[in-house]
């Protein structure tokens, strides 16, 4: 090109080249400068991506935990922790390989496709056309893969939750499986699983390189010779004769590289992201899940109590068909203790487990003070509730903090206070750190008594106008018995208390007693009144607390 014709400015930049060391000096230095830019660029992008990919699934994994924190019990009880966890982990990291093609090949390829073909209709038009009647019988049997691997992976995922499933039952039930001695069999139990995901992996691997073989048939095959046959068709027709060979060439080149390849880096993307899917689709199935009991838009909050809890004709069912609980009306005047008794299965947990709402009722309210408890925000209401179960869970962290759970910013004096009224601060300072032990896992090091008194010591400290308790079966050694049992009273104290009795003690103590049978309030009074009726309280009586007198004071 003769350098005078250009304007100025590309006279001066092109000037160097004028000879030709300094040209090779020049495409060493501005090859070695792009090289640089290049590089940068690509540091970059794969900088950029990295960044958007990895905020995208924190985020996830942040609403997902958000999600499961929010949905009821009824959620939770339905369903397995370990498949949960799966979901948390497993899938929102499957989730990860949809967004880095979003991020990627998604938006990349279909650009270079885009620019590769204008550049092709600007050499030849015609021979375009003809180009892209070949293009579909290329991409088109993709689907058939696509469809595949995406049941397969489906299918994966499911199993990859039930070997998260397995992993935790095993460790959850570990001392069990320990004490059965029945290491071989969960083991075997394990294999089975293991090999049924395996199986799950190699459809896909299989569906995979099955989409990747014909791939390449159809690439250097059908396209070949396909494109053969249409160019010399369209040669002989004298459709493209003003074509050169080498144009052509140039044709063949750029279709290849920049249509066909990207295409191609698409497609089998697409047959990626169609194995991860099933797992995002998993993710979302759970976002989109909204949980049971929630509030009330606008919902006020609940006034102290200052008269009664009333249960009003409830009828309940976890299944909606089987009754668990069948029209029972109990009230419970505010500071009294009402000890609700009856066979195993009766449904006494369930009636008290819907006064913190973890479920609501089928029919009939619970109400306090004549509110609908529905009516009102549920952390109002959990403020004037607390709850200390027969099996306590501690957290994996310090005594400290396993007592101030229900109130995170007690001062170290007020924690005491409540360990003390509970029985528990001098067993807590042998510890090797005091209150600030860390609990083992699922409370190991502690023992039974031990831990009912720090959850005895949390409900203290929380300092509730309500209490429900869940006594323990478990018969205690008498000493720790005694110390669970004064502990108790003491929590009971100037409290409206509703109590699932195991201990003698308990229902001589309480105002009022209630009887449950296969879900309906068969009787209800003072001890003297009930032992008076000779029905099923004077058998309960006979059979389990009379018999099961531990150590308490009655
Ligand atoms: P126990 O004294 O043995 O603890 P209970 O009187 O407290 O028994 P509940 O635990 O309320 O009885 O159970 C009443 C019935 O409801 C039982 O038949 C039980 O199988 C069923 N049940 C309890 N919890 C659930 C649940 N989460 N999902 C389905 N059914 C449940």
């Amino acid at each position: 090109v003769p350098l005078d014709n250009l304007p100025g400015f590309l006279q001066r930049w092109l000037a160097p080249l004028a000879t030709p060391q300094l040209a090779v000096s020049q495409v060493l230095l501005w090859g070695g400068a792009g090289t640089l830019v290049v590089a940068a660029s690509a540091y970059l992008k794969g900088l950029g991506s990295g960044l958007v990919v990895w905020r995208v699934i924190g985020d996830l994994r942040q609403r997902l935990c958000d999600r499961f924190l929010s949905l009821d019990l009824g959620f939770h009880q339905g369903r397995k922790t370990g498949d949960l966890i799966s979901r948390l982990n497993n899938d929102v990291t499957y989730t990860q390989n949809a967004v880095a093609f979003i991020f990627q090949d998604l938006l990349q390829q279909p650009v270079s496709v885009l620019t590769g073909l204008l550049f092709l209709v600007a050499l030849n038009w015609r021979l375009t056309a003809a180009f892209l009647v070949i293009l579909p019988l290329v991409v088109w049997p993709l689907r058939y893969f696509s469809h595949r691997i995406r049941r397969a992976g489906e299918q994966g995922a499911q199993s990859l939750g039930e070997i998260t499933q397995a992993i935790h039952q095993i460790l959850s039930g570990i001392r069990i499986v320990k004490a059965f001695g029945t290491e071989a069999r969960e083991s075997e139990r394990f294999r089975d699983i293991n090999r049924r995901f395996f199986r799950k992996m190699m459809s896909i691997v299989r569906a995979r390189a099955l989409s990747g073989t014909l791939m390449e048939v159809l690439a250097y095959g059908v396209f070949a010779t396909g494109g053969g046959v249409l160019l010399t068709w369209l040669i002989r027709e004298g459709a493209i004769r003003d074509l050169k060979p080498g144009e052509i060439g140039v044709f063949i080149l750029i279709g290849v590289q920049k249509v066909f390849s990207p295409l191609r880096t698409l497609g089998k993307s697409i047959g990626n992201v169609q194995a991860t899917l099933p797992g995002a689709a998993r993710v979302f199935e759970l976002l989109d899940t909204r949980p049971a009991v929630q509030d009330v838009p606008g919902a006020p909050p609940l006034a102290p109590l200052a008269r009664e809890i009333a249960f009003e004709r409830i009828t309940f069912s976890y299944d909606g068909a089987s009754p668990v609980l069948e029209d029972v009306t109990l009230r419970v005047p505010k500071g009294a203790i009402v000890a609700v008794v009856g066979p195993s299965g009766a449904g006494k947990s369930t009636l008290l487990s819907l006064l913190p709402r973890f479920y609501d009722p089928r029919e009939g309210r619970v109400a306090i003070d004549g509110t609908d408890l529905r009516a009102v925000r549920r952390d109002s209401l959990l403020r004037q509730v607390a709850v200390v179960t027969q099996d306590p869970f501690l957290f994996h962290t310090t005594i400290r903090e396993n007592i101030a759970y229900g109130k995170a910013q007690a001062t170290p004096a007020e924690v005491e206070a409540a360990a003390r009224d509970a029985n528990i601060h001098d067993a807590i300072l042998k510890l090797p750190r005091g209150y600030d032990t860390v609990v083992g896992e699922r409370g190991l090091n502690l023992s039974g008594g031990e831990r009912q008194r720090i959850s005895i010591a949390r409900a203290l400290l929380k300092d509730a106008g309500v209490l429900i308790l869940d006594e323990a079966t478990s018969s205690l050694d008498s000493a720790s018995e005694q110390a669970v049992q004064a502990a108790l009273d003491r929590l009971m104290q100037g409290r409206t208390t509703l109590v699932i009795a195991h201990r003698l003690s308990t229902i001589l103590h309480a105002d009022a007693i209630a009887v449950l049978e296969a879900g309906r309030l068969v009787a209800q009074g003072t001890h003297a009144e009930l032992m008076a009726q000779q029905g099923l309280y004077r058998r309960l009586y006979e059979i389990q607390f009379a018999r099961h007198q531990p150590a308490g004071p009655a």
